[in-house]
């Protein structure tokens, strides 16, 4: 904590006013420190594809010049960092942006189940290679107040690591349900779980329990930060349980649509 102290004099010279101010530099610090952080990890996030790419640049313009079956397999291991670069990129600026309308609330009104159908229609071929069944478990339509793209990439974090990290052949489910002021999406899966010490950590930038197996599986360590703004701005929830070797369930809460006001009755003309 920090104190300024200012006083103005009275004509003995003795303070007449003195103003006090507290400033809490703890979280003033705090913050600085997590952006510091956050520049030097987006850096090196960005620099391990970028020297990979430079690397086989420079092998490809020396000792594999004239070797057509190298070149080949070389520029496909290019392509696949230089994809990377561009996902990383894309979530950082998704990242800022959702930031920096951190405290606007949006309001409009979108069916959760309608959002789920698209996300699981659009991750099929990705659910298909791993020999993933993913069910969508809902009554009828759930209407949540909020901004329909970005509940989108909230849905398709979620479903997208559960069809990852969970065991392939295995089930998702995506339970929806409409309980009291909220609208609560489940995603629930039966993989290998994740260790209790790692969920308070979770959904910090770059945070990711194995990061060599997240970067094998095309993660960014993005994707449940994003998930955790997007749910602040909608005054909305994010509930993570696991247990090892049983699975994992991301629960989202997001406020439920506010019916419109009746139209109330025209008053009778006297
Ligand atoms: P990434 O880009 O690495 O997938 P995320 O922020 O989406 O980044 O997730 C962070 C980490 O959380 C992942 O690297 C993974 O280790 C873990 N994780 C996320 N979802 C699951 C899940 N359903 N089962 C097991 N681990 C998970």
């Amino acid at each position: 904590i920090e104190a300024h102290v200012a006083s103005a004099g009275g004509a003995d010279g003795a303070p007449s006013a003195i103003v006090v101010a507290f400033r809490d530099l703890t979280e003033q610090r705090r913050s600085e420190r997590m952006r510091a952080d956050f520049v030097a990890n987006a850096s090196h996030e960005l620099r391990t594809p970028l020297a990979s790419l430079l690397g086989f640049v420079e092998t490809l313009q020396g000792p594999a010049k004239n070797d057509a079956a190298a070149r080949e397999k070389f520029l496909a291991i290019m392509r696949a960092q230089a994809n990377r670069m561009s996902r990383l990129i894309d979530d950082l600026l998704s990242l800022s942006r959702i930031e920096l309308k951190a405290h606007v609330r949006p309001r409009d009104v979108v069916d959760v189940v309608a959002v789920a159908r698209n996300v699981i229609d659009a991750l099929s071929p990705l659910a298909e290679e791993r020999g993933v069944e993913v069910a969508l478990l809902a009554d009828g339509p759930a209407l949540a107040t909020g901004d329909r793209d970005e509940l989108t990439r909230v849905v398709e974090n979620l479903v997208e690591n559960a069809i990852k990290y969970g065991d392939d052949g295995k089930r998702v489910e995506v339970t929806i349900a409409t309980a009291g002021e909220g609208v609560r999406l489940a995603v629930r899966d039966y993989g290998p779980g994740i260790a209790p010490e790692h969920l308070p950590r979770l959904t910090e930038r770059f945070y990711r329990p194995d990061v060599s197996h997240s970067r094998e599986k095309g993660g960014t360590g993005l994707g449940l930060a994003l998930v955790k703004h997007v749910l602040q701005r909608h005054g909305g929830q994010l509930a993570i349980e696991s247990e090892l070797g049983a699975g994992a369930t991301f629960t989202v809460t997001i406020p439920a649509a506010v019916p419109a006001p009746a139209t109330p009755a025209l008053a009778k003309a006297s």
